[in-house]
């Protein structure tokens, strides 16, 4: 997905083993990246970018004229499942099909407010009327979408307007009593049913609430840093010649302070799962739910209602006022290029809209950029002359037996670090430690890109800049401007295999009126945040991420004490791999070995291996030690297996627990829980009690009996699962918090009150200490917790 798809990558790579030494050499040795873009992009030859054009006519991002039937019929058919949310979704295809001011437009409009109206979203839903109406939606079918209108307004309690609508309703009926295939009979009989229902509403002395304000600004550090943007004051940056840039606590930090703050620099959906790249005829369209279907281009945030760009059918946005920001900062300029962009993939695509955002009239920004870069160099001084860093954005370097002082990169001359792109472009590109066939093969994407920018919409992407750079930029040979661009680029995207940030969200699965039985993390996008950039990598780190929208913040999980640096996981985390697993991760993609506490005291064998993956004894239970071959810990136990067989054994389970899942999933519950407990009697066998297959097990089970509406049985499994997580997560992990949270709901559903109300407290107090009080998971419970408490009988006190 970050990078281009797999047969652009082998295509490529053969291309490279192909050429003759002397020409790889050339690659290999060149200096600069300016050198190293120069002689690749030399060899890109016509028939290859024929290859790629053909490559990306597979992701078809046009308009097709016969979509919009295709998808309104399918919707049809969920809606009737009542599946509406599939349905809304399927809508949302049909429109990013349809030309504006259309009848397939408006229907597809019109069936998706219905969707809507049935989930109970009535702002969204009164929004799809409007643009339906906008688009030309069919006079003989008014009335239908007329009463849904208001049957919304009632829903939100905007009476008045809602006896408008009525009133127009009625007027038009009379006005054309033609008017409707529409049997007028039950259009009388529904506005007499709303008219009553507005009439009920007006009875109450009660005002309706409008809908619940969220603001979503409710982060705040606790006092902004002067040197660093986007940070509090809690943490000061430094360096030094071995760890680089980094971050330290400048007084004691507790558990759950926002300590950064950032929003994204730039960032690029992740289009998900894409289809299969040859698709045969007939299976154009595909009626599967992705990312690209379900969250905003733009600013990512989840919406059922997307609007469509005008120009293609790829790019979806959570409003209007999203569209146009996409599309005057960058989207002009992708737009046509939608399958070669997929096709590249996102590094590629964020290298891009990176040089987009500083806009191409600001190339002369750029080159300055470069030519310092190759002038002096940028990356972080390696000899021991570094002396030592001081907390004004300044460090000191040892020059001829004397101390100078020289700016950190990134910074201005005044020592702050921005959220800027000069931050951006002074994260270290690793030039040196790519291979030289990586860096030919994302020098080639480069240039392939420009190429076509060139032949395609370059008109677009040169608006604001002179018409000397236009006429140059059009020549067929890459021209000198062409190629700084170029080379910004391919330094964004050597730098994005280390600083690519993944903005990921909790995706909850529910099973039955919507109670959450299971939640995973996706990755919804991937960003640049100059800031959080600083931040150095541990195994067991002590600060976690999460977003809102494009905006991370980072939290202390833990005490953090003064001077103590500050630290995030990269991905490679101890509760999730093993020591020689992590450090190969973070060798070969950061280029660094991990010295981290977790990695210097189980690389020296001082930590036992973990519970989450220990066998047991089958005779006593006691666990196994040993290397090739375990033999019972207990003194008098003479047990002992060889680990292959147990590996091989624990193989076989997690195939059975896999098809038990798919059972689950598929509804057939019964079976699902049968299939379980034979996996749980035969993984207790040979596992550890709080083994991670163990977990699984007891959290398949949980959800059956959730299905089933057995909420006591649930709850044990579930509880039992919720060992397993705190022993290998940790009691205040995010992991913990979010079981905790299904066990709320669990206990909720089951009227448990007392225990309900204990799990949402101790819930609460794990979620936001990582994601802060505006968590989705955090409002749920609040809720919850107030539902709770009104249906508790307050204790009556003595009449006096
Ligand atoms: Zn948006
Ligand atoms: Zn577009
Ligand atoms: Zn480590
Ligand atoms: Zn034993």
């Amino acid at each position: 997905m970050d990078l281009p798809v797999a047969e652009w990558k082998s295509y490529l790579l053969q291309k490279w083993s192909l050429l003759p030494k002397s020409i790889q050499a050339t690659v290999s040795t060149a200096e600069t990246l300016s050198d190293v873009f120069l002689h690749s992009s030399s060899l890109l030859q016509p028939e290859d970018e024929v290859f790629l054009k053909r490559l990306s006519k597979g992701y078809f991002v046009g308009k097709d004229s016969g979509a919009p039937l295709f998808y309104r019929e399918e919707g049809n058919e969920k809606f009737q499942e009542k599946d509406y949310t599939v349905a809304a979704v399927l809508y949302s295809k049909g429109v990013s099909h349809s030309r504006p001011n259309t009848e397939d437009m408006s229907l597809c409009y019109a069936n998706r407010s219905a969707a809507l109206f049935h989930l109970g979203q009535y702002e969204t839903c009164l929004k799809d009327i409007i643009r339906a109406q906008t688009h030309g939606y069919p006079e003989r079918l008014q009335p239908k979408i007329m009463l849904r209108k208001a049957e919304c307004l009632v829903a939100l309690g905007r009476l008045q307007e809602a006896r408008q609508t009525i009133s127009d309703l009625e007027r038009s009926f009379t006005a054309s009593p033609t008017l409707a295939d529409f049997p007028s009979q039950s259009v009388q009989r529904n506005l007499r049913h709303l008219k009553m229902k507005v009439q009920e509403k007006e009875d109450l002395t009660e005002t309706f609430p409008a809908a619940l304000a969220k603001t979503l600004e409710g982060v705040d550090l606790r006092e902004e840093n002067k040197q660093l943007s986007n940070a509090s004051s809690s943490v000061s940056l430094c360096m030094d010649p071995v760890k680089g840039r980094y971050l330290v606590a400048t007084r004691e930090i507790l558990p759950g302070e926002p300590l950064v703050k950032e929003d994204a620099f730039v960032s690029v959906l992740n289009p998900g799962e894409l289809p299969p790249l040859h698709h045969s005829l007939g299976s154009k369209w595909n009626t599967r739910v992705t990312n690209a279907d379900l969250y905003c281009h733009r600013c990512l945030r989840h919406t059922l209602a997307t609007v469509p760009c005008d120009g293609c059918s790829y790019a979806k946005y959570c409003s209007q006022e999203c569209l146009q920001q996409a599309w005057g900062l960058y989207h002009r300029t992708e737009c046509p290029l939608g399958g070669l962009l997929l096709t590249l993939g996102v590094f590629c695509h964020i290298a891009l809209r990176l040089t987009l955002l500083v806009g191409f009239e600001d190339v002369s920004k750029i080159r300055k950029l470069c030519d310092e870069v190759s002038n002096k160099d940028i990356c972080l001084p390696e000899s021991s002359s570094w002396v030592k860093t001081r907390n004004s954005g300044l460090g000191e370097i040892e020059k001829n037996g004397k101390i100078v002082e020289i700016p950190i990169p990134g910074c201005d001359v005044n020592g702050k670090y921005e959220s800027n792109y000069q931050a951006v472009f002074s994260l270290l590109p690793h030039t040196e430690n790519h291979s030289p066939e990586h860096k030919f093969l994302c020098a080639l994407c480069v240039s392939a890109l420009c190429r076509q920018l060139e032949a395609a919409s370059f008109q677009a992407v040169t608006t604001g800049a002179n018409s000397s750079q236009l006429k140059a930029a059009a020549a067929p040979e890459l021209c000198p401007d062409v190629t700084v661009w170029g080379v910004a680029m391919l330094r964004h995207m050597l730098q994005l295999q280390c600083n690519a940030q993944a903005i990921t969200t909790i995706q909850h699965t529910g099973c039955k009126e919507g109670i959450v039985t299971g939640s995973r993390q996706v990755r919804l996008a991937t960003g640049i945040f100059p800031v959080v950039s600083l931040l150095n990598h541990s195994c067991s780190p002590n600060t976690s991420v999460s977003f809102i929208s494009t905006v991370a913040t980072i939290r202390a999980s833990q005490r953090i004490g003064k001077g103590q640096e500050i630290v995030h996981c990269y991905g490679p985390h101890k509760s999730r791999m093993g020591v020689a697993e992590r450090q190969q991760k973070l060798r070969s993609q950061y280029f660094f070995d991990c010295t981290c506490p977790a990695c210097h005291s189980e690389g020296h064998g001082m930590a036992a291996r973990p519970r989450w993956e220990a066998f047991c004894c089958s005779s006593c239970r006691a666990p196994m030690q040993g290397d090739d071959v375990l033999s019972c810990g207990r003194r008098g136990c003479a047990e002992s297996v060889r680990r292959d067989h147990l590996a091989s054994r624990l193989q076989d389970l997690r195939q059975q627990v896999g098809m038990a899942q798919k059972l689950l999933s598929d509804g057939e519950l019964e079976p699902a829980i049968q299939q379980l407990s034979g996996c749980q009697r035969d993984a207790e066998s040979f596992l550890s009690a709080e083994h991670a297959v163990l977990g699984e097990i007891e959290d398949g089970l949980a959800q059956a009996c959730a299905a089933l509406g057995d909420w006591q049985k649930s709850a044990t499994h579930l509880q039992n699962s919720l060992r397993v997580v705190e022993a290998r997560h940790g009691p205040s992990s995010v992991e913990m918090g979010h079981e905790l949270f299904k066990l709320a709901q669990i206990f909720f559903n089951g009227f448990a009150v007392p225990e309900a109300l204990s799990t949402i407290q101790k819930a609460e107090e794990v979620l936001s200490l990582h994601c802060g009080p505006w968590d989705d998971e955090i409002q749920e419970l609040k809720k919850m917790k107030s539902c709770l408490l009104d249906l508790t009988p307050t204790p009556v006190g003595p009449s006096v």
